[in-house]
């Protein structure tokens, strides 16, 4: 907390944020399975989100690095990025219950990969080489060429027959650049556009916060491809934009300095609740004497504004959405 007030007195949360449903029902079903008494882990973490695996863990779900850490017979529930095809055979070998939390949108993915690899494309995966969905993809596809960032395409060699391909989360710019770009390298070109709707529409409704407001709050992994480019999209409409990993990072108020109206809006792994607790905290950190006095209820009533069931493509607390 910082002595004097500030000069914050609104917050607007940007609408359709919070988990995205592949997320959600990841969560979701490992969470169901543990009701059910099963002894259920996941593979690799749901989610990027200290709290989030800190709330499984108090219901005894655990995070497992490789099946070799589950016992026979335990459940163990796979994310909403997927996995390798070997990995399920895997698994189901070694008599697990597999609980399959892919998300449908990469399953649909991967079923178009795998549609090219049978129709003889050279694929070009637009994705971080690293990140598991390119990951499970690529066991699907071992010959694609994975690229990224502008730097890496002048690698995509000229072929008669080429594919391209996006991972989820990767910016519609982007798709469209690479797309453009593949049309000097190839004869034949199939674009499979993968992008995920969610991730466009998140994009969007960040940038209409972005135009409202006077600086920016963005909540998401510091890594995560999707977080970086909503702090990115904020500087394009000139509004000024902090990433931060969760309200713990909030700690200097003169970062708001001069911000009357500051907009909130977090990746596809930020919880709802957890943009919440940012908005109340800036309030209390940064509010003028007003905003300070009453930093839970404005923060309660961007949160509302925000997650109503009619604006959302993601999910919210179950309460919230009953309530719609
Ligand atoms: S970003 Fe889209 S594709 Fe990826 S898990 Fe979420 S809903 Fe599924």
């Amino acid at each position: 907390m910082t002595a004097g007030n500030g000069t914050v007195a609104e917050i607007r949360i940007a609408k359709r944020t919070g988990f995205c449903y592949g997320v959600r029902e990841a969560i979701d079903k490992a969470k169901e399975a543990s009701a059910a008494g099963k002894v259920t882990h996941t593979l690799g973490q749901v989610v990027h989100n200290e709290g989030v695996i800190r709330d499984l863990q108090s219901l005894g779900i655990e995070t497992v690095d490789t099946l070799d850490d589950v016992d026979t017979g335990a459940a163990v529930v796979i994310r909403a990025h997927g996995v390798r095809p070997d990995v399920m055979e895997r698994a189901a070998s070694r008599g697990l219950e597999v609980i399959d939390g892919t998300c449908t949108w990469v399953i649909q993915e991967q079923k178009e990969i795998v549609k090219l690899v049978d129709e003889g494309y050279t694929i070009v995966l637009l994705g971080t080489p690293k990140h598991p969905e390119v990951v499970g993809l690529l066991g699907f596809a071992p010959n694609a060429i994975v690229v990224d960032e502008e730097e890496d395409w002048e690698q995509i060699p000229r072929r008669k027959k080429m594919a391209l391909i996006s991972q989820s989360t990767q910016p519609p710019w982007k798709f469209e650049k690479l797309a453009a770009f593949m049309v000097s390298r190839s004869h034949e070109l199939k674009i499979v556009n993968t992008v995920c709707p969610v991730t466009i529409r998140r994009q969007e409704d960040t940038l209409e916060t972005a135009r409202e407001v006077d600086l920016m709050v963005v909540v998401g992994g510091r890594s995560s491809a999707n977080t970086k480019e909503l702090t990115r999209l904020c500087g394009i409409v000139g509004t000024r934009a902090i990433q931060i990993e969760s309200v713990r990072d909030l700690t200097d108020a003169a970062a708001f300095k001069g911000a009357r109206v500051v907009g909130v809006t977090g990746g596809t792994s930020t919880p709802i609740e957890d943009l919440h607790a940012v908005a109340q905290r800036i309030l209390e950190m940064a509010g003028t004497a007003e905003a300070r006095k009453n930093a839970a209820a404005l923060a309660d009533a961007a949160f509302a504004l925000a997650a109503t069931p009619a604006g959302r493509t993601t999910s919210l607390p179950t309460t919230l959405a009953a309530a719609g």
